[in-house]
């Protein structure tokens, strides 16, 4: 972006019309109409990359079965490990571009997405490949390397013997191959304890790898404390985080992503205390947190969900989708903002006020989307594919 303004401003800034500029053919016109341009959706929390469906957990939830009750009986996270295991690396790009085109109609410009469903060493490598391999998509995707999501049926009651694998030779292919910007973690009873994770987070830190967690979703585990510590950039979900915890985080600038649409399809009554965490100065980013359990590739009603379920205000909530995204990837000069310097990622929502985007829910408002000062989205359809 090299200028923001009034005719006015602009006239004053550079000493000519925007026609005059427009006449030398080194800009092209866009034409927002009665529309508001805000900057493009950073998604900032993803499980872009796996195979298969479940949607017939939908009626197990609804007969009151939790997601561990799921995971127990073999469904959830374990089926959707077996689908990605048997999916080759084509098959699985060519969903992703799927994926990623149905983002950028909804005005999601950039995408944080993480690897998790393969968990086998080769697996993993397979799904970083393919995050790493979508360049020729408008959307930026920033790689994140999961391989503690869950622990595998090969590990089932041993998650300290599976961290070593994830903390030892997984981790030194992923970092030799240059395949991950961050390194994530499942941090939850049940799933990986504190002192694991922490494990985890150290060894990937020390490889020069920047640090994301999943913490406090279910249980509080004084995951947020940990996420303090460990210096990461974004701590995620936070359902049951303890207040000093969150002060920990604040201190330390840690983002708090917060992921409204997990408990929506979990049917769980508890959502995060986003007014919490703003009204204690918290920098908060909101994200879709797209997979399988959650199949969400929409920011719009994440921001509707965040005003409806977590007290945010319409102008909170498409911040925290655009600039919080952009701080919890330290990105926050570059994307998420509109201003002299930062990336031309742009979208045209079809609406009156940007209040309208949480109040009309449930269709879509993005008429353009320019990335890097490219239309890519006119009329609400990707152009070019
Ligand atoms: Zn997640």
């Amino acid at each position: 972006v090299e200028f923001v303004g009034t005719r006015l401003d602009f006239e004053k800034r550079f000493g000519e019309t925007p026609e005059d500029a427009l006449s030398r053919g080194e800009y092209e016109r866009v034409d927002a109409g009665m529309g508001c341009v805000l900057p493009g959706f950073v998604d900032s929390h993803t499980h872009l990359v796996f195979a298969g469906t479940r949607e017939r957990e939908l009626e197990m939830k609804l007969e009151g079965r939790s997601y561990m009750d799921i995971l127990e009986a073999g469904g959830g996270i374990l089926s959707t490990v077996r689908a990605t295991r048997e999916a080759g690396g084509d098959e699985l790009k060519e969903i992703c571009l799927g994926r990623l085109d149905a983002m950028l109609e909804h005005g999601t410009t950039t995408v944080e997405a993480k690897s998790g469903y393969g968990l086998t060493v080769e697996d993993e490598l397979k799904c970083l490949r393919v995050l790493n391999d979508l360049e020729d998509h408008p959307v930026r995707v920033i790689p994140t390397f999961l391989g503690a999501h869950a622990v595998p049926p090969e590990y089932k009651g041993d998650p300290g013997g599976y961290m070593e694998l994830v903390a030892g030779e997984m981790l030194d292919r992923v970092v030799s191959e240059g395949l991950a910007r961050y390194c994530d973690v499942f941090c939850e009873e049940g799933v990986f304890d504190v002192e694991q994770s922490t494990h985890l987070l150290e060894r990937a830190a020390g490889k020069g790898l920047s640090l994301r967690v999943h913490v406090d979703e279910f249980v509080d585990l004084d995951g947020a404390a940990m996420a303090a510590r460990m210096g990461c950039h974004s701590a995620d979900h936070l359902h049951s985080s303890n207040d000093a915890g969150l002060a920990a985080m604040n201190e330390a600038g840690v983002v708090a992503n917060l992921l409204p649409g997990t408990p929506y399809a979990l049917m769980d009554k508890e959502y995060p205390r986003a007014r919490h965490m703003l009204d204690t100065g918290m920098e908060v980013a909101i994200s879709t947190d797209l997979n399988p359990n959650c199949w969400c590739e929409n920011m719009q009603f994440v921001v509707s969900l965040s005003c409806h379920y977590m007290a945010m205000k319409p102008m909170e909530a498409l911040r925290a989708a655009t600039l919080g995204g952009a701080r919890s990837l330290r990105m926050g000069g570059e994307l998420g903002v509109l201003a002299p310097g930062a990336a031309a990622d742009l979208v045209v929502f079809d609406v009156p006020t940007p209040h309208h985007i949480p109040y009309m829910f449930g269709r879509n408002h993005v008429d353009k989307v320019i990335k890097d000062g490219t239309l890519v989205v006119d009329g609400g359809k990707r152009l070019g594919r």
